[in-house]
This record gives structure tokens, sequence and C-alpha cells, in this order.
């Protein structure tokens, strides 16, 4: 294989030829991921199950459908957001035409622009016939790293995007969900420009030695500890960069809810592929009252959710590996007087079941670091402002729950707090709405995607402003000397 300089480089090679601009070929490598996905759905449920036993339903409607419908609806939309978008201009601009050019960096390109009639009743300002317009163009080669939770949501979404924006891209899927790495490493050159798109697998020093090329544009996924590797190695050249990282995303119950829509909610965020999803609800906080309601009303939820013990249901998933099975057991056990349901551990499957810690404090384990696993501890707190304090006191999180019925409390939260994501009243499901920003902000992440945003994401907009050489003696108002006439004197 070539070395990563050399794979690098001949991608910025083929950018460089200007294949990848036209539509139509950005069109052909969408319907190659359609086709990708179309035609190995069985395949790839089967690698995110042999992954982290992911129950075959979360497959389809969290990874397969999930892509696949952004994907749809990218390649419908794709000629419309291709188009130069119009911006709007002062009187002195009446008669230009401005546009922002979404573009890739040193590279020329054929503007396509609309033109503006000209009005020639405001014509004495200072305007002369251009045109202004956004014009959105590809960065480059795109290096996009995933993570191993999601690990075809989390690659082939980004994939598709930067495709749909014109650029190249090179793959770098989580070593950790080692199956569905392999699967894409096999199935992508099948079905993608080989010149253009890349899969490399390996672990953390393929990465580093991967962060150590120069791309134009690096889209990660993944702790914020790397994160913060990733954005030192992107600043060696200034490359644009989306970090899509966690932390710990709260929640808070207020009281006079629904205390079974909410254990429902919560539950089902907790549970889905067991835990291990940026946006689950991480912590609870709620007064003690709300807490025994809690407790007896998500008892009543695990035994429908899962009415044969989660271990033998095949709606539960497992722990992805022994080191994350060991790290979230590890909180289990520093924190068995608050046990309140669950706490079962199976070493040989990484088996956790669904587990409830209550009357936990701030100042346990449990809190010092995300979950990320079917754990959930419950925070006794006085009201929505201790909440709202604690909150603020600490990092801004990736997605923020409130459960309430209260316009107050919810103005409160909406009004005083900061993250990635709110969610009234359910847990995760703003990730479903492609019309929503994903991303984090602050230690959560930076940038956002889904739907149009991640063509916007994977988009250089290029500011464009195309006048006509008519028209010179309405310009001479700006031009040396400054007259006394000339200010108006
Ligand atoms: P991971 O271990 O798969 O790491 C992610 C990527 O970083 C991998 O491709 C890996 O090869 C690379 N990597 C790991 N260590 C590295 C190093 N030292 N130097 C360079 N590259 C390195 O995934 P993870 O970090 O365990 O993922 C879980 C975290 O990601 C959680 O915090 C979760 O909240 C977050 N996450 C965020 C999102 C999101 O969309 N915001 C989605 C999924 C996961």
């Amino acid at each position: 294989m070539a070395s990563f300089t050399e794979l690098v480089n001949g991608m910025k090679t083929t950018f460089r030829t200007g294949k990848t601009k036209p539509y139509e070929w950005r069109r052909q490598q969408l319907e190659g991921v359609l086709k990708l996905m179309d035609e190995n759905r069985e395949e790839i449920a089967a690698a995110l199950n042999k992954d982290l036993h992911k129950p075959k339903l979360e497959a389809v409607v969290f990874e397969i459908d999930f892509c696949r419908n952004d994907l749809v609806d990218t390649m419908n939309n794709l000629k419309e957001w291709m188009k130069p978008e119009k911006v709007k201009k002062s009187l002195a601009n009446i008669m230009d035409s401005c546009y922002i050019q979404k573009e890739p960096f040193g590279v020329a390109l054929v503007i396509g622009a609309w033109n503006y009639p000209i009005q020639l009743t405001i014509m004495p300002i200072v305007g002369a016939i251009a045109a202004a317009y956004i014009k959105k163009e590809p960065y480059g080669v795109a290096l996009v790293i995933g993570a191993w939770n999601y690990p075809i949501q989390l690659t082939i979404l980004p994939l598709f995007g930067a495709l749909a924006a014109g650029n190249c891209v090179l793959l770098k899927p989580s070593e950790v969900s080692w199956n569905t790495a392999q699967l894409l490493e096999k199935l992508v050159p099948k079905y993608l420009d080989n010149d253009c798109v890349k899969v490399v697998n390996g672990g953390v020093t393929e990465t580093t030695a991967l962060l150590k090329e120069r791309y134009d544009y690096i889209f990660y996924t993944g702790n914020t500890f790397v994160g913060k590797i990733v954005m030192k190695a992107a600043s060696e050249y200034l490359t644009p960069v989306t970090l899509e990282l966690g932390g710990k995303s709260p929640v808070y119950v207020d009281k006079n809810c629904d205390y079974k829509a909410v254990a429902n909610r919560l539950i089902w965020g907790k549970t889905c592929n067991a835990g291990q999803t940026c946006i689950a609800p991480d912590y609870v906080m709620c007064t003690k009252d709300v807490q025994e309601e809690l407790l007896q009303n998500m008892k009543t939820t695990l035994g429908e959710f899962f009415p044969d013990d989660p271990s033998q249901s095949e709606s539960y998933g497992r722990m992805v590996n022994s080191r994350h099975f060991q790290r979230v057991k590890k909180m289990i056990d520093s924190n068995q007087d608050s046990i309140a349901i669950g706490g079962d551990t199976n070493e040989k499957d990484n088996y956790i079941s669904p587990t409830i810690l209550k009357d936990v404090k701030f100042t346990d384990s449990a809190m010092n670091e995300e979950i990320f696993g079917p754990v959930l501890p419950i925070v006794p707190v006085k009201d929505e402002d201790a909440a709202i304090e604690h909150i603020v006191s600490g990092e801004k999180p990736l997605a923020m729950y409130v459960f309430s019925n209260d316009k107050t409390v919810k103005d409160k939260f909406r009004n005083s707090t900061s993250s990635g994501g709110l969610v009234i009243n359910d847990t995760m499901m703003h990730a479903g709405v492609m019309t929503l920003p994903f991303g984090g902000v602050g230690n959560s992440g930076m940038g956002a995607y889904h739907g149009k945003l991640t063509f916007d994401t994977f988009s250089h907009n290029r500011a464009c402003l195309e006048r006509e050489l008519k028209m010179e003696s309405l310009q001479s108002i700006r031009y040396p000397p400054y007259t006394q006439k000339k200010m108006g004197n």
C-alpha cells in the first residue's frame, strides 16, 4: 500500500483536475453510496451485531435507514443546494451582483451566476452592472474519522455529505468496531470512485500518522480528549475542522409530569445501544419526591421493555469491548450502595444490565465522567434552579433534556443554559430531525451537520462580486483626489 503521504497527495492531484466538482460526478457517488447501503443491508446489520450486539431494529433505524433517508434527501436537493446563493445588497451595490460561492481553497473556479435586472433609477449612486452571490464549493480532500458506537451512521453521513459537496474523502473508521470497519474497507472501493475515496483502517498509530498529512477539511467524531489532539494537528495548516464530541448530557425532571411517559423516554434513551450513544441521557436531576415516582415507573418500564430479563433479550445490546465493560463495571462497583435497579454484569459477553443509581451526589464517581453505558444516576436536587446552577458551572453539554409541563421551568432552562441540543419532554429525538443542526458547543464540539448542513459543512462559502467595466464615470466619486465637492461641501 502507498504511504499516507502518497495516498493524500494522489487525492489532491485528482481533486485539482476538477473531477469532483460537476453535479454528475457528485450524483454518481451518492448513487454509489445508496447502492452500497441497499445491496448490503444484511451484511451491515450482521457486522453491527458482531461489534455491539446491536439489535436488528436499532441497526436498521439508527444506522442504515438513518443514513439512507438523509442520503435520498441529499440526492433530491443537491442541484438546488449547489446553486449560488443570493445575498442582500446595500444601495451602494444595488447595480452589482453579490454572491457567496462554496469553494475549495486555492483552486480557481468558473462561477455560474445569475443576473440582477438593472434599475437605472438608482444608478447614480455608485453602482455598475455586476453580480453578487454565494457559491458553495468543495474544500478539497476531507479526512473523516469515525467513532465506534454508530460505526455506519458516523462514517456514511459525513462521507456522502463530503461527496455531495464535491470533495475527495479519506475515511478512517474506528478500529474499536472492527467488523464494521473491515466491511467498509471492503465495500467502499466496490461502489465509489477509487481515485477520490479511500478507506484507511488502523488504530492510534495510523490515525496519528494520518493527522500529520495536510487536508482541506477534517471531520472528527469521538471523545473530547482526542478532539483536542485532532484540533492541534489541524492547527499546523489551519485546516478547518468539525469536532463531534461527547460529555455528560443532563436531564431535569420537574414535578407534575406524567412519570410513566418520562420513564419510558428516559429508559429508551439509556438502553438504546446499551447506553453507548453520545446524546444518551447521562444523569437525572430531580427532587427526592420525583425520584421515588421515577423509580417506581422505571421498574415497570424495564419490565415491559425486557420482559424476560435484558440479558436474554434480542432488543438489548452489549458493551463494545472488555475495556469499556470494565470501565462501566468499575463505576457500578464503586457505587454499590446507590443501586436501586439492576447492577448485574457478565464479563463473558460484556453484558451490563440497565442500572439505575439513586441518591447520587455530584461528588460521586459516577458524576466524574461521561457514563457511555446503561447506568443512570439520579441526583436529588432542591429545585430547577439548583439543577441549572450545576449545569452552568460545568462544561456545555452535547444534549440537554427537560421534562416539564410548566412554561416557566422550560423557559428557565432554555434561557439560562447552553448546550448543543435541547429537547423538552423526550430524549435523543432531535438527532432524527435532519433540518436541525447536530453538534456540540464548547467542550462537546464544534460545528454541526445533518441534512443540508452536512453539505454546507463540507462546502466553502466563496463570496463573489461580479461587476462590469462600464460606466466608469459613475465610479469617480470614490477615487482621489477627495475634493470638498466629493465630501458634499
Ligand atoms: P474511538 O475510540 O472510536 O475514537 C474515535 C476515533 O479517534 C477513532 O477512529 C480512533 O482511531 C481515533 N483515535 C483514538 N485515539 C486517538 C489518538 N490518541 N490520536 C488520534 N486518533 C485517535 O471513539 P471514542 O472516542 O471512544 O468514542 C466515544 C466518544 O465519542 C464519547 O465521548 C461520545 O460521546 C463521543 N461521540 C460523539 C458523537 C457526536 O456525534 N457528537 C458521536 C459518537 C460518539
